[in-house]
């Protein structure tokens, strides 16, 4: 692990706005990532199964709020031939996401999941939300490798008021640091992440923030900026919150945060993220991989579910083929000078790493 950086530190870089000291940030924050995680970077390819949402977080386009969204749900085989296509592309992972839609069900996803597994050599990444401990255990025995579940702000008033309880019942959300823990036990490896910006959020709340990510040892860490989407009470004004000192949702700010992650946690798998690439359309995905990305997330999904699958909008890569996609990705990749990673690209623990270079 990383020697701890104070939260003064992050503070003070988090406050810092001239771009030569910021240079000097994303510069340790890549050196970090090259000694740690090396200079390959992995491909994950997304598959967005539902657009289907119980919940009404206040933040989201799919919120089950919105009528003005068509709804969708991917059928087994339309995600068989998605799985098959990462295969051919020569992904290692698929990462199957959705709104929290319950008509998902456990038996669904464990055949799901099955299914790919005994088809491909594809890791498996599930981010379907707050599930039930039974239901992660049994995804887990049918081979499921990764769950992401971001837990959007460590700044628990600010998470309870944007993530309220699901439409028509009282039960209170399932605290997701919890399930993120459960997760761990269950031998996932762990995905959690925040939105950068989100109306509310204070710089020292993000501070927090990337201390929780080092002090849960997270395996995955998403980071990307909110964006307003204007069927959202956020994003149309109906409810406003104000923070002092308040994170803005820029690419800098972005950048920042994921350099600060890397620093935190060497050793995790950082995506540079479509909502980076949202901000910035040419340069953003790769801004992110010179601050301490190591990660990006391909579209699979069918390119007509795919603009419905509108979290917020303005999405970037919603009218490409997968194939599109893949030798954009790749020539964005190979123009920074790194290369693209076989394999299902678990998180290299340095640990182990010595215990192999003695063994062989
Ligand atoms: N239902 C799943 C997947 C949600 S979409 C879950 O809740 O985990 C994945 C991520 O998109 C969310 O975790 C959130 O961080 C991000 N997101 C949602 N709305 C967004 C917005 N308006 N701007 C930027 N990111 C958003």
């Amino acid at each position: 692990m990383a020697a701890k950086l104070t939260k003064a530190e992050v503070l003070a870089w988090l406050y810092e706005s001239d771009p030569r000291r910021c240079a000097v940030l994303y510069k340790l924050a890549d050196q970090t990532r090259r000694d740690h995680v090396g200079n390959a970077v992995h491909l994950r390819g997304l598959i967005e199964i539902s657009n289907q949402c119980s919940r009404q977080c206040l933040y989201c386009g799919l919120r089950a709020g919105n009528q003005t969204l068509m709804r969708y749900r991917m059928s087994r085989e339309e995600i068989r031939q998605c799985a098959l296509m990462a295969q051919r592309l020569g992904y290692g992972t698929v990462v199957l996401q959705a709104g929290e839609d319950f008509s998902l069900d456990a038996d669904w996803v464990a055949e799901t999941t099955h299914a790919i597994k005994h088809e491909t050599s594809l890791a498996v990444t599930l981010s379907l939300g707050e599930r039930y401990y039974e239901e992660l255990k049994l995804w887990r025995s049918c081979g499921a490798d990764r769950y992401l579940l971001r837990f959007e702000s460590s700044d628990t008033e600010l998470y309870a008021t944007i993530h309220p309880p699901r439409i028509g019942t009282n039960d209170t959300p399932r605290h997701r640091i919890a399930i993120l823990q459960e997760l761990k036990s269950l031998g996932y490896e762990t995905g959690g992440g925040i939105m950068v910006g989100i109306p509310g959020q204070s710089l020292d709340s993000l501070a927090d923030d990337i201390a929780l990510f080092q002090r849960l040892d997270l395996d995955m860490i998403g980071i990307g900026p909110y964006i307003a989407h204007p069927a959202t009470p956020l994003g149309n004004g109906t409810v406003q919150l104000q923070a002092e000192h308040p994170a803005a949702s820029s690419e800098e700010m972005v950048c920042k945060v994921l350099a600060l992650a890397r620093l935190a946690c060497p050793e995790a798998n950082l995506p540079s993220t479509t909502a980076l690439a949202t901000l910035n359309r040419t340069d953003g995905r790769k801004h992110g991989l010179c601050a301490g990305a190591n990660v990006v997330m391909p579209n699979l999904t069918p390119i007509r579910y795919r603009k419905l699958y509108e979290i917020y909008p303005g999405k970037a890569c919603i009218e490409e083929s997968a194939e599109t996609c893949h030798q954009c990705l790749r020539g964005q990749i190979g123009s920074l000078g790194l290369s693209v990673a076989d394999g299902p690209g678990f998180r290299l623990r340095r640990n182990l790493r010595i215990a192999a270079a003695s063994i062989n």
